[in-house]
């Protein structure tokens, strides 16, 4: 009760704290007056965009490295950088905007329930494979800001619905969200998968007996939408899955991911999915489309996840 009771706090502090610094440009200089919002638009190319940000924008290395994630993994989507006032940027993308940072210090459960943009950075996605044991609470791609899912894929079940198509996958058909280049993702994951399977027959049993794509649900125990959701996320064999909430906590501390068919997970992680079994909350049935956590990864050369 504590933790929520600060949470708010804060939250209504850098309420009053935009109140009382009024608006801001984006140059370097004190905030003027007059002058609400200043916009910077991307045109495609993300050094010509990156550029054109001022260091006034804050930690410009950081915001740089995450802009350039959405801008490499959303290119028709993404729009650029928006300021309001106290120089607050904002993501535009997909027609909505999104608060970059909101200058809190969270929890990881706060994280979850309340993220923005950054956080959804927070913990680096390890490109290196196998994965054995994690450290607690990271989970990286596992903290997603709703609304941007929302405007990128469809902002209901039957919005989404209506961007679903189908995909052969690896012997069955399903529902996969056309937007993004998520479907053509996929269909690139299944044809890379049927030349693993071409050279070790024995790994196709993980991808028979699909547990499912697109769900307009609930995750488990929370109020946050998976992103089955959003017809971005494949569940593979239910048989060879194992999910952290059927271990007891005490064995999430020695969970090794290492018997898990690295070709499978190399497949996915090519072409933009994460991998669910690199969360210390694994699982490892579940693929999500995230080409901006990949992107970010990839940008910060070789990860090895964490001890
Ligand atoms: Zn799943």
């Amino acid at each position: 009760m504590a933790r929520r009771t600060r949470f708010l706090h804060a939250a209504a502090a850098v309420g009053l704290g935009l109140a009382s610094l009024g608006a801001a440009t984006p140059a370097p200089t004190a905030p003027a007056s007059g002058s609400s919002s200043a916009r910077f638009d991307f045109h495609g190319d993300v050094p010509a965009f990156l550029r054109s940000l001022p260091d006034s924008l804050g930690n410009k290395a950081q915001l740089s490295a995450i802009v350039s994630a959405l801008a490499t993994a959303y290119p028709k989507e993404f729009q650029g950088l928006e300021t309001g006032p106290g120089n607050r940027v904002m993501v535009r993308a997909a027609g909505g905007k999104f608060v970059f940072d909101d200058s809190l210090s969270k929890t990881f459960e706060e994280r979850l329930d309340h993220p923005d943009i950054e956080d959804m950075f927070h913990d680096l996605y390890p490109l290196t494979n196998p994965t054995d044991r994690l450290p607690r609470d990271f989970d990286p791609g596992r903290v997603r800001v709703e609304d941007f899912f929302l405007a990128l894929y469809g902002a209901s079940e039957s919005a989404v619905a209506a961007n679903c198509v189908e995909v052969d996958f690896c012997g069955s058909s399903v529902k996969f969200n056309k937007r993004c280049g998520a479907a053509d993702a996929l269909r690139a994951v299944a044809v890379d998968l049927e030349k693993v399977f071409a050279q070790k027959p024995a790994l196709r049993v993980y991808v028979q007996k699909l547990a499912g794509t697109f769900n307009w649900r609930k995750i488990a125990g929370t109020k946050r939408l998976s992103n089955h959701s959003f017809g971005t996320a494949i569940d593979l064999n239910l048989d060879k899955a194992a999910y952290w909430r059927w271990q007891k906590p005490e064995q999430l501390e020695t969970f090794s991911r290492k018997d898990w068919p690295n070709e499978i997970v190399e497949a996915f992680e090519r072409h933009g999915f994460i991998w669910g079994g690199k969360w210390w909350h694994f699982d490892t049935m579940h693929f999500e489309y995230r080409p901006e956590i990949i992107a970010y990864a990839r940008d910060k050369g070789p990860t090895v996840a964490p001890r």
